[in-house]
């Protein structure tokens, strides 16, 4: 057996418990992974406090992503003492996650470790980060360059945001962060940010069109915040969407996209298909500054995983946490 967190179905949110895990109880896998390092992503916290419905089978070990070393393998592209990365495909919602030293997974899910990042690094971004680079990667796509003028970031202090501001630093963009932590000013200008703006000028009700502010954006937030984003976009511009901190709903206008030729960017990474996550990974390898990386992050140990996972969801966490299963 081995140490896991276990969520079963209470009646106000689910009963946690650090259990002993049985390895029969697993499920169904061709991979089996000694997790050595986890992270705490805001599904995590939605998950864990059951403020929305992201657990759909009981007893859960929550946690959506994970790094590790490969224990045993039945799938032709991985052998043990493999170093792999985890993120999403149900993990932590459906299928048994990452909150525990073992998981056991299909091979098709995993990604190698890239090269040059290491289990913990690789963690620090999680799915967090490796969602800001997917973001990132759509807006090239789109064909927007930081010559064509500034970059909007929500939710900056948070995880998705502190990670597309470092990378969007590094890519030479104008980088204005959007944060509600006036606080963080100074740190988000330690992550490369040129001009921070209070999330209160984006969070209530806006007018269809705004004042042309900025070409791309990155919004981690969605509601008003997302729709005032795209009613401030320039000519042409894009923005990718991937968050809800906010709120799930789109109060919007099709004024930007109509009057501007405006685009709205859908990211998801849980789904997102290997080639693109391969792609992403070895686009943070080389590109994430590691300095950086290390300004964004703080570590605890698995136990501390719930009191982080109510932090997250109450908009109290800084840039991104690992969880040290190991
Ligand atoms: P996080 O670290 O908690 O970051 C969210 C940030 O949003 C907070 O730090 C805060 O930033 C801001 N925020 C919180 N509540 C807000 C509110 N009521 N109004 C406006 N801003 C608010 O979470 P995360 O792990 O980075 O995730 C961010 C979002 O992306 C979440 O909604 C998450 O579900 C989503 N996500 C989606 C995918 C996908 O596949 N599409 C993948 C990963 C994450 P400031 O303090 O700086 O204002």
């Amino acid at each position: 057996s081995f140490k896991a967190l276990v969520a079963t179905k209470g009646e106000a949110g689910p009963d946690l418990a650090f259990t002993d895990f049985a390895e029969s109880n697993l499920m169904e896998g061709d991979v089996t992974v000694r997790v050595t390092h986890s992270t705490v992503n805001y599904k995590d916290g939605l998950a864990i406090t059951g403020r929305a419905p992201v657990v759909r089978r009981w007893p859960m070990i929550p946690g959506i992503d994970f790094a590790g070393r490969v224990e045993t393998s039945e799938h032709p592209e991985f052998k043990p003492g493999d170093l792999v990365v985890l993120n999403g495909w149900g993990t932590g919602e459906t299928h048994l996650g990452a909150y525990a030293q073992k998981s056991r997974v299909k091979g098709d899910w995993l990604v190698p470790l890239p090269a040059g990042l290491n289990p913990d690094e690789a963690m620090a971004i999680g799915t967090a980060g490796y969602t800001a680079m997917l973001c990132v990667l759509a807006l090239e796509k789109h064909g927007v360059k930081p010559a064509d003028g500034p970059v909007v970031v929500t939710g900056a202090a948070g995880g998705v945001g502190s990670v597309a501001v470092a990378l969007l630093a590094k890519a030479g963009w104008h980088v204005i962060a959007s944060t509600g932590r006036a606080e963080e000013a100074e740190y988000l200008k330690g992550l490369g940010a040129a001009e921070i703006i209070d999330r209160a000028e984006l969070s209530a009700p806006g007018r269809p069109l705004g004042k042309e502010r900025w070409i791309a954006g990155v919004d981690a937030v969605g509601s008003h915040t997302l729709a005032n984003v795209l009613s401030m976009t320039k000519y042409g511009g894009a923005v990718a969407a991937c968050g809800l901190a906010q709120g799930m709903d789109l109060p919007a206008s099709v004024a930007p996209f109509i009057l501007r030729g405006v685009s709205l960017l859908g990211i998801d990474s849980v789904m997102c298909p290997k080639p693109r996550r391969l792609e992403a990974w070895a686009r943070l390898a080389s590109d994430l500054d590691r300095d950086r990386l290390a300004l964004m992050s703080t570590r605890i140990p698995l136990t501390d995983v719930i009191d982080t996972a109510r932090a997250i969801v109450d908009g109290k966490v800084r840039g991104r946490v690992v969880v040290e299963v190991g």
